[in-house]
């Protein structure tokens, strides 16, 4: 059977994949882009957009990406379902592993993004979108004049607490822990902030609600006493950390101690013909209009390098 090799194989379909989509195809290399378990990535699962330049009135997440993906498909983009199982990179062309078929790229745009970490309760899964969010700056404006919780005891959560305090009445920050990870800034701004309360040592049982399909409060265990009480809050936000999703290349590219693609000038990884864009190596911004720049990056770097390889 003849082997499957193509220009350029883009892994990730969310903002920062969508855009070096665009981008290659337009440059006429027929990108294919492998669509994995998150299609269209986080803002497929946030609510209205309001800081993506040109959309003055804000716009849908999920719209947003559809568009993109039009966008793509306009300049000759193909879409394949496909989670990468392993990777080859010694090898040129890159072997990529899906499991079924084994795809064979000149060049390799990584734009596989990053998961939210969640607490993993049924009754949280069950309200996403309803009151339980992953990210403040999407959706906390729906919280204005309301009370709400922040789990998470790092840099995250302080950074989503002290941001939802524009909003909520009340900001509660849950933290498993007596001590924080947090940097002593971060820390120490929330602390003097009249609006966020701490609770520490303990730990999210439940999320109440669900048969209202609305956010009610949650259910909260203090891990010192053993004592279970009810707060009463509209939304519950995780900021408990991101997962980028980058372990499939570890051991062949640099990744750092919390697995986000190590990259230089942006884009490059280790490795010439394989450029990492978006929160896969972004653990710094990991805003769509980010992503969407180091995708368009990663697309024209990927194109230089076809073109000095005689492609
Ligand atoms: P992080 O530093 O890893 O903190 C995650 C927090 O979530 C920890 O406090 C952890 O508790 C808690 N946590 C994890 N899993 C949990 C669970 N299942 N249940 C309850 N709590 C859980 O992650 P991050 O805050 O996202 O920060 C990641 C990196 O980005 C850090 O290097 C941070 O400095 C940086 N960052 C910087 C800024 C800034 O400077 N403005 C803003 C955001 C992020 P434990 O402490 O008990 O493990």
């Amino acid at each position: 059977m003849a082997e499957d090799i193509r220009d350029t194989v883009i892994l990730g379909t969310g903002c920062a994949g969508l855009t070096a989509a665009i981008y290659t195809a337009r440059a006429n290399l027929k990108p294919l882009v492998l669509e994995g378990h998150e299609p269209g990535g986080q803002l497929s699962i946030t609510t209205l957009v309001e800081n993506f330049p040109g959309w003055p009135d804000g716009i849908q997440g999920p719209e947003l990406i559809e568009n993109m993906r039009k966008q793509a498909s306009r300049f000759g983009a193909e879409f394949r379902l496909g989670h990468l199982a392993t990777a080859d990179l010694t090898k040129h062309p890159f072997a990529l592993n899906l499991g079924r078929e084994t795809v064979h790229a000149r060049t390799l745009i990584i734009a596989s993004g990053a998961s939210a970490r969640w607490l993993g309760l049924p009754s949280e899964q069950a309200l996403i979108g309803h009151g339980v969010s992953s990210c403040a700056t999407c959706d906390g404006f729906f919280f204005s004049g309301k009370e709400i919780a922040v789990v998470g005891g790092g840099d995250s959560a302080m950074e989503e607490a002290l941001f939802l305090t524009r909003f909520a009445t009340k900001v509660t920050l849950i933290h498993r822990r007596e001590h924080f990870r947090a940097s002593r800034i971060m820390l120490d701004r929330a602390i003097a902030h009249p609006k966020i309360a701490f609770m520490t040592n303990a730990v999210v049982q439940e999320v109440l609600g669900v048969d209202s399909k609305e956010v009610q409060g949650i259910r909260v265990l203090d891990t010192k006493t053993g004592v279970e009480s009810d707060l009463a809050v509209s939304g519950l936000f995780l900021g408990i950390g991101h997962i980028p999703n980058a372990s499939m290349f570890a051991g062949q590219l640099d990744l750092d101690e919390d697995g986000y693609i190590k990259t230089h000038n942006n884009v490059f990884t280790r490795i010439p013909g394989v450029y990492a864009c978006g929160d896969v190596q972004d653990r710094r911004y990991k805003q769509a209009i980010t992503a969407a720049g180091t995708g368009c990056m990663a697309a024209l770097e990927a194109e230089k390098y076809l073109e000095e390889h005689g492609h």
